[in-house]
This record gives C-alpha cells, sequence and structure tokens, in this order.
C-alpha cells in the first residue's frame, strides 16, 4: 500500500519547488486532496499526516465519508458535476462546491444553505477550451455569471476552477492555464474577495502553478492508482 504521509510530504515538496521556480511566495498554492473512490480510513491517514482539505466528486460516496470523519473538522469541497435533485445535501454537508456551471445550481444551492451555517464558498467552473462534451461555461460568460452570483447572500464567490482539455503539449496546457488566469484576474478586478484559481492536477500542477494557479487538486499523486478507472 501506498505511504500517504510520505506521498503527501512529496506533493507539498512539488509545490513548495514550483513556487519557488515562479517567483511566487511560499504557501500561495494550497493542495485540495481529491479523494474520489477511496474510503474514510485513507482520507483519515491524510488528515493524520496534516491535510485538512478535501475534494469529492459522487455525492453519495462523500456524505459516507464526510459522516464518518465528522470528529476530524475537515474542509470539504465538491468538485463533481451537480444535478439539481443534489443541491440540498451539498449545500448541507460541504464547505466549497467548485463546480457551479448555471445559475440555477447557484441559487438552489443559495435557499438551501442553512442561515446557521456560515456562507457556502464557491467558484464558477469553466470550459477554458469551449470543449462540447465538458461542463463548465464558457469563458465568455463567466462575468454575467458572477454578477447573477454575487447577489446571493448565503454563497461567497471565491473564483473559478478550470479542467483544460487532456494534452501532452507543453504550449497548449500553458495557453490554457494562462488564459484561465487572465480571466481570474478580470474577476478579481470586479468583485470583491476571488482568491481562488483552482487549476492544476497530478500530471500538471507545475505548470498550472506558474500560470498563477491558487489551487492545486491531486488525487492520484497523492493515494495512488484509482482502482475505478475513468473517475
Ligand atoms: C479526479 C479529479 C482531479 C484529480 O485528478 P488526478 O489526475 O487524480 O490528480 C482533479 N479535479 C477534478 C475535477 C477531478 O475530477
Amino acid at each position: 500500500m501506498i505511504d500517504i504521509k510520505k506521498q503527501l510530504q512529496n506533493i507539498n515538496n512539488s509545490i513548495n519547488q514550483a513556487e519557488i521556480k515562479a517567483q511566487r511566495s511560499s504557501g500561495s498554492v494550497q493542495l485540495l486532496a481529491v479523494s474520489k473512490t477511496w474510503p474514510a480510513a485513507t482520507l483519515r491517514l491524510a488528515a493524520q499526516a496534516g491535510q485538512n482539505c478535501f475534494g469529492e466528486n459522487y455525492l453519495q460516496e462523500a456524505l459516507v465519508k464526510i459522516d464518518e470523519l465528522s470528529e476530524l473538522e475537515l474542509e470539504w469541497h465538491f468538485i463533481g458535476p451537480i444535478q439539481s435533485n443534489k443541491t440540498r445535501d451539498i449545500a448541507a454537508h460541504f464547505d466549497w462546491v467548485q463546480s457551479i456551471d448555471r445559475l440555477k445550481i447557484a441559487q438552489r444551492l443559495n435557499d438551501q444553505r442553512n442561515e446557521q451555517q456560515a456562507v457556502l464558498n464557491v467558484c464558477i467552473q469553466v470550459n477554458i477550451d469551449n470543449e462540447n462534451s465538458k461542463s463548465g461555461v464558457n469563458a465568455e460568460n463567466v462575468i454575467s455569471l458572477a454578477q447573477q452570483i454575487s447577489q446571493l447572500s448565503r454563497l461567497k464567490l471565491r473564483g473559478i476552477m478550470v479542467i483544460p482539455t487532456k494534452t501532452d503539449h507543453l504550449s497548449q496546457q500553458q495557453s490554457a492555464f494562462l488564459r484561465a488566469h487572465h480571466l481570474y484576474s478580470e474577476l478579481q478586478q470586479q468583485f470583491p474577495g476571488i482568491d481562488t484559481l483552482s487549476m492544476g492536477m497530478t500530471h500538471d500542477m507545475q505548470i498550472a502553478i506558474s500560470a498563477g494557479s491558487t489551487m492545486v487538486r491531486v488525487g492520484t499523486g497523492l493515494f495512488g492508482q484509482r482502482l475505478t478507472p475513468n473517475v
């Protein structure tokens, strides 16, 4: 079995190296541990090694883990596609939602977020390469959606999340990340409290950090290859 503590150190070291290389301050990039398919016991090992933010894609699976690990005060990020009938549970159990791709979902999360809870942190998922098959808002529609979300009092708009087209071409990866960074800067100028550019995964986190990412979402690099393929 993979040594989670050691892997976590490795990932944090790579993040730190990438920050230095990009002349960015230490700690400017946060690590989100993407724990889909892994059981609560595995997450607990990561938590014991100091990781406290976890990203989950599937609601039912996540709810089991959130419940099992409730004594640990972890920060939970929903990063998967959202159907409207799932918003009530997401609003009740998560701290962040990074995959907002339409106003209706934002409105439902806002209406369903309990007054006793802190506001729900959200990011707009941007389809930065305008792929037909991909979820997310096209770049040209982000500002208007951000305007609408900023009116919702139970949500706090924190930034954007991007998953660029898979490619091995460095220049293509850089181009997508730089376009995302440009959009993020534009949002920062127009809205208060924008501080999150969620981009970069196991295989492209260094490039994402050099382009200005503030949060990398790492799954396989931390926990190993997922046993269920294509998730
Ligand atoms: C699965 C997933 C990740 C993590 O991908 P790895 O390649 O395993 O690091 C990051 N972001 C999202 C949205 C994901 O679904």
